[in-house]
């Protein structure tokens, strides 16, 4: 860590952030922890957004008042987390995240205290010692994630050239990267993500840091790495994101089974899935997560159930049982909790449901709470060609029109063609 070092401070008249930009909520946290003789600023994400003119998707705050001290002079103040421990303080509808200002342990006692822990591998399992401004900056993965904002007098504080690396579009890790990823493999995760979301480019040594660490991942609780997971893949940006990870070789360690697939087949249903939410994102639609699990693993469920079959297990159980063993295996990787798996499971068994179109199930299938993801999910196999378009066009007809003519397109097909044409053709006759 570098020792006590004057920061840039870059004034109002050399950044575009207008004040009006920033969460009322956030401002008045900041002011009232000033008014309590605390310092606080607005950091990370937020500040590297404004400053790229982006809208913060929130607003994080930092601060040397420790949690205990914001809790007592917020009404609506949680403690969060025990790895990071943090202060949730509510207002209004916005939650504002305020952390006390963290450090490098440099002494045994943190360690003794359980303020600190690192792992085996290196990992850092608990980072609650806490410091000052200048140490805190240090303590952030990116240079560009590491600006604060003081409302005050609205400057932006720089300790680590993070404004020079915003204007080269450069994502640079604070310290060594290979230290760096060890101490928290996520932040391999995170690097991509911002890469992605912004356009910037890597710096080799951080490229190299990752290719090395990849496998690191594995010890990142499946629970983190689900959170990350959404982040990646529902930030708009899934497609270069996808794309990142699997030239990074991270991508393998949070779908092995989705990149066998990639490796044996090439494109397929996941990559379609990808661009489709990509584009539900630009146009403000709903995402949900077991859409992106549906898709990722629908290869690898389809090989799988294909081998079961061929060693003479009926479709139906092959399915079902390929289904199951795929997201136990899965979640040693991402965890995926029960509520999820259900929902995963409802758009897989639709599919067939949805080929078969049994007459006296289509009401119901019309009225299950998944019916919406499952067609959506039916139209990405058109594109795959796994199922044919007159199937598609038939649910997508049916949706729209009229009880009766719904009723009358149910009728059509119970009556098997070829015998509603042998009816016609006698009623002509006579
Ligand atoms: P987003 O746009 O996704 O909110 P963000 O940069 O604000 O991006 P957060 O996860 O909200 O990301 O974290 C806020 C800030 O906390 C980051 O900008 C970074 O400074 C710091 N931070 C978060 N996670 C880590 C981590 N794993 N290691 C080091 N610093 C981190
Ligand atoms: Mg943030």
């Amino acid at each position: 860590m570098t020792g006590r070092r004057t920061p840039d401070r870059i004034p109002p008249t050399a950044h575009d952030i207008p004040l009006s930009a920033v969460s009322e909520s956030a401002l008045r946290i900041v002011e009232e922890l000033n008014q309590a003789g605390y310092e606080a600023y607005l950091v990370g994400g937020c500040v590297r957004d404004l400053l790229l003119g982006k809208r913060p998707k929130d607003f994080d705050i930092a601060t040397d008042a420790l949690p205990e001290q914001v809790r007592s002079l917020f009404r609506n103040c949680r403690l969060i987390g025990r790895r990071f421990r943090l202060a949730h303080v509510r207002f209004g509808r916005d939650v504002v995240e305020v952390a006390t200002f963290r450090a490098v342990p440099d002494e045994e006692s943190d360690f003794d205290d359980d303020k600190m822990r690192i792992s085996a591998e290196g990992q850092v399992t608990r980072d609650n010692v806490y410091g000052n401004i200048e140490q805190d900056a240090e303590r952030r993965d990116f240079t560009i994630n590491a600006l604060y904002f003081d409302p005050r007098d609205e400057t932006v504080i720089d300790y680590v050239n993070g404004v020079a690396d915003l204007t080269r579009k450069q994502l640079v890790t604070i310290g060594d990267p290979l230290e760096r990823f060890r101490e928290d493999p996520v932040r391999m995760l995170r690097a991509v993500r911002f890469a992605a979301k912004l356009g910037f480019g890597m710096h080799e040594e951080t490229e190299g840091a990752m290719r090395e660490l990849a496998s690191l991942l594995h010890h990142v609780p499946p629970a983190r790495m689900l959170d990350e997971v959404l982040k990646l893949f529902h930030s708009g940006h899934a497609v270069e994101t996808m794309d990142m990870l699997r030239d990074a070789g991270l991508f393998r360690h949070l779908f092995p089974f989705t990149e066998q697939c990639l490796i044996e087949v090439g494109p397929n249903i996941a990559t379609l899935a990808l661009a489709n939410t990509d584009q539900r994102i630009r146009e403000g639609k709903p995402v949900i997560p077991a859409y992106l699990f549906a898709s990722m693993l629908w290869e690898p469920l389809r090989a799988d159930t294909e081998k079961l079959v061929e060693t003479g297990m009926q479709q139906r159980e092959a399915h079902a049982t390929a289904t199951n063993d795929l997201l136990r295996d899965q979640s040693q990787y991402v965890s995926i909790p029960r509520r999820l798996a259900v929902v995963i499971k409802e758009i897989w068994s639709l599919q067939s449901r949805l080929e078969r179109r049994q007459p006296r199930t289509i009401s119901g299938i019309l009225k299950h709470k998944r019916f919406r993801a499952a067609y959506d999910f039916l139209l990405l196999r058109v594109e795959t060609s796994e199922v044919a378009w007159d199937l598609v066009d038939w649910w997508t007809k049916i949706q729209d029109c009229s009880p009766s003519d719904q009723q009358k397109m149910i009728k059509a097909l119970a009556v098997p063609a070829r015998s509603g044409r042998r009816r016609r053709r006698r009623r002509h006759a006579a």
